[in-house]
């Protein structure tokens, strides 16, 4: 697999960094997925938009977000990735500099920049029959706005649910569900989508954004508020959205059936246009393209 490491496309098992590095030494970085359709980018801008603002936030300077799509584009046509789907994994770190000290390296340090491309096999089985889910404390930080590197209550959180059996764990916040270890989540209470609001306690999703959009646009009832913990179990239904799984219903959180055990018809309405609209915009794109071609 080729792989690009500061400048360079190289093999994956030549891409090595300094045991100086801050990713590697205090987890000092942003990371991004972006999902790839047959070649075609879903929401690029939204996610470039969001790695830009973290990169921004943690003064980590870097300004090549253009230069960063190209690159993504050539892993995919060299990885042989333009024919299904992929995941492209970005990267930025603030590089590495010696002695480890925890404040910033000299100005002037260049980021550590990497991006890889990989297939990926979309979870059809997960989108079909729903998944379990658990409940967790949440003992994240106070930016969990930003999409940075440092993940460990995220690992910690997904381990126990995949030691459960479970696909994810909803974390739990003075009584009210954020978001989960890898994805955001929604809650259905009489036929009313409720989802936590933005804040510093979630990550603006680029899957929740769109799935909000959806509603808005298939007039179904929307409420940004926090879900309360406790009647979650109630819910006539519950799902996640993340970019590896687009809406991906919950039929069981913590052993209790939701509903009937079966993904409800508001998620399964919202898969269906999700589904539209990437298609929908897949070939808004090619037009473009083909316009600016005969142009
Ligand atoms: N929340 C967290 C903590 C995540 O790690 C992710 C994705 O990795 C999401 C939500 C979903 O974000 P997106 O829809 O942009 O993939």
């Amino acid at each position: 697999m080729l792989v690009y490491l500061n400048g360079k496309f190289i093999s994956h098992e030549q891409a090595t960094v300094s045991v100086y590095e801050r990713g590697f030494l205090f987890g000092d970085g942003i990371y991004e997925v972006i999902r790839s359709y047959h070649g075609y980018f879903f929401e690029t801008e939204a996610h470039l938009r969001r790695l830009q603002h973290g990169l921004a936030t943690l003064q980590l300077p870097f300004d090549d977000f253009a230069g960063l799509e190209n690159i993504a584009r050539r892993l995919l046509a060299e990885n042989n990735l333009l024919n299904g789907e992929s995941l492209i994994y970005f990267q930025i770190t603030r590089g590495a500099a010696v002695p480890r000290k925890h404040f910033f390296p000299p100005p002037g340090t260049p980021p550590t920049v990497y991006i890889a491309a990989n297939k990926f096999v979309s979870p059809q089985e997960m989108a079909e029959n729903g998944v379990a889910a658990i409940t967790m404390p949440d003992i994240r930080w106070n930016r969990c706005d930003l999409k940075t590197i440092n993940l460990l209550p995220n690992v910690l959180a997904s381990q126990k649910a995949h030691e459960q059996g479970a696909d994810e764990a909803i974390f739990i916040h003075e009584g009210v569900a954020t978001e989960a270890s890898h994805s955001n989540f929604f809650a259905v209470f009489d036929g009313k989508v409720i989802t936590h609001p933005r804040s510093p306690k979630i990550l603006p999703g680029i899957t929740r954004a769109v799935v909000l959009e959806l509603c808005r646009e298939l007039r179904l009832p929307l409420e940004e508020t926090p879900p309360v913990a406790a009647r979650l179990p109630q819910a006539s239904e519950l799902f996640l959205s993340r970019t590896t799984g687009e809406v991906v219903p919950i039929v069981r959180l913590d052993n209790v059936v939701i509903a009937d055990g079966k993904p409800g018809p508001i998620t399964r309405w919202l898969q269906e246009a999700f589904a539209q609209r990437i298609a929908a915009r897949k070939s808004q794109k090619a037009l473009t393209q083909e316009i600016l071609l005969t142009e």
